[in-house]
């Protein structure tokens, strides 16, 4: 029995609807799960509940939906190894990074239940006598929540957290690939209390249940991560509805990390690897250009190709692994062509470049080799656009001036990194670099869930970020009282 229902209100089992396959990404031949395609009524049934739920819910004091929210932390914590366990068998990725997304969403659920129970407003003096005037923050009502799937797990948590702590309901959509981890975070919350409808998930084709989802009008609010594309496509949508109502997008990224000459090269390399390979390379976050000192290219090179054939992959429940297999066919397939790209356009491919094929352990899985062009300049595709898969690029440059140049000459800006023992060096690659996060001496991936995210440029619609304090503003609006006595 692999099939799972959904929660419209109360967890469901649609029984006259169609069931599809959920797969492991490193083991094919194994079914994790089924769910149903739900069709636009389905969503509507849900949305409307997440609009009942919102009258009682938005009234909660903060500290009884904190209360939940600790609750939940709890148990989360006491399945970690279950949790994560489900996640690498669904998504792919290595038990550690799995347990550490478990980790973060504990993380999450705490600083969201601490920070709505502190001061949210203001008190504005007035010019009047005998007059307060103070502004308090009320939630904004049922949030469309869409999610990819690289962080199954903690990436939705970072948007429905903060969603339902400020008052507001959900109708969540996961990824297709992966809602059996979506599936088991819901029942969490309602284990630990929340009352029914606040927290709704809905499965199904893209074109149907998210189609709806962005189109329907009782929604107050979509926030969106996944590709560029999907996101200018929903952007269209609702600016053809001529309403006004929010959208944070975040969207992609071609992320470097720039070796200065004053850096420590092997940190360098280290960090690279770490931030170009591990996840598979399938991290908003993921360093996916690396740029070297033109008189250090060779001897950077040759040590970064030994470091990355150290890489171990595999099937990511097994110990010692670093990297699992990619998350599905479609992205299996979507990396293999970008290195075919990678040749054609006069790249040099020094190391992988390849499926890995052979024995049980191989065969059933989208394993593809780490992968490392050499040669590459900023005109190519592959130094342009999103691969979202274990492919690096090798760039070399003369001054740190047209070191971030070349990290500027892409249409993304989410994240970059620097290696530079030089602190004015750092300084200037900050405040140049056109991205929302800087990291001196640090991987380009892991963020702690107290720092705002959110990239410019096209990584996303730049008006929010997640994460931090900063998350609430998206999910509140100020409202200005005036008291007079
Ligand atoms: P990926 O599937 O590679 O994560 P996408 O940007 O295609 O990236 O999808 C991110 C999320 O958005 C997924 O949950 C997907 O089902 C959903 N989605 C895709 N297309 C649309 C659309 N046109 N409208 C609403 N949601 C969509």
């Amino acid at each position: 029995m692999h099939e799972k229902g959904i929660y419209i209100g109360r967890y469901t089992m649609p029984k006259d609807r169609e069931y599809y396959e959920i797969r492991n990404p490193a083991d094919t031949r194994q079914i994790i799960s089924k769910f149903p395609k739900l069709a636009r009524d389905d969503v509507k049934a849900a949305i409307s509940i997440a609009k009942d739920a919102f009258q009682k819910w938005s009234k909660t004091l903060p500290v009884e939906r904190a209360k939940i929210l600790y609750k939940t932390a709890e148990i989360i914590e006491s399945r970690a190894n279950d949790l994560a366990r489900l996640l690498t068998m669904e998504e792919g990725k290595t038990l550690n990074d799995s347990v550490f997304e478990v980790v973060r969403t504990a993380n999450l659920l705490r600083f969201y239940a601490g920070l709505i129970t502190r001061a949210q407003g203001k008190v504005i003096p007035s010019q009047d006598k005998n007059t307060i005037i103070l502004t308090t923050r009320e939630p904004l009502g049922v949030i469309a929540v869409i999610t990819p799937w690289n962080f199954p797990l903690s990436l939705p948590a970072w948007k429905v957290i903060p969603a339902i702590a400020t008052g507001n309901t959900v109708v969540w959509k996961p990824a297709s690939i992966t809602p059996t981890i979506a599936l088991e975070l819901v029942k969490v919350f309602y284990e630990a209390g929340l009352p029914e409808g606040v927290l709704n998930l809905v499965t199904g084709p893209a074109s149907e249940v998210g189609d709806e989802l962005v189109t329907n009008k009782e929604i107050d609010a979509i926030t969106f991560t996944g590709s560029l594309q999907t996101g200018k496509e929903i952007n269209e949508k609702i600016g053809r509805q001529n309403r006004f109502i929010r959208i944070q997008l975040e969207l992609g990224g071609k992320n470097a990390t720039v070796l200065s000459k004053n850096g420590d090269a092997d940190l360098a390399i280290e960090l690279t690897v770490r931030s170009a390979f591990g996840l598979t390379g399938q991290a908003c976050t993921a360093t996916s250009r690396f740029l070297v000192p033109e008189e250090m290219h060779d001897e950077v090179l040759n040590k970064l190709v030994e470091r990355t054939k150290k890489v171990v992959v595999g099937n990511g429940l097994k110990n010692g692994v670093d990297m699992g297999p990619l998350a599905s066919r479609e992205q299996y397939e979507k990396v293999l062509s970008y290195i075919e790209i990678g040749k054609n356009e006069g790249a040099k491919l020094v190391y992988g470049g390849q499926p890995i094929r052979g024995g049980e352990e191989f065969d059933y899985g989208y394993f593809v080799m780490p992968t490392i062009f050499d040669q590459v300049t900023s005109d190519m595709r592959i130094a342009k656009e999103e691969i979202f898969g274990p492919v690096l690029a090798v760039m070399t440059y003369r001054t740190l001036d047209e070191a971030i140049d070349i990290v500027n000459s892409t249409e993304y800006g989410l994240i970059a990194g620097i290696i530079t023992k030089d602190i004015s060096e750092a300084a200037r690659f900050a405040e140049n670099v056109k991205a929302g996060v800087i990291k001196v001496n640090k991987p380009t991936i892991g963020l702690e869930p107290w720092v705002p995210y959110g990239g410019v440029k096209s990584s996303g619609n730049d008006v929010y970020k997640e994460m931090g304090e900063e998350a609430i503003e998206f999910f509140t609006r100020i409202k200005a009282t005036y008291i007079g006595y």
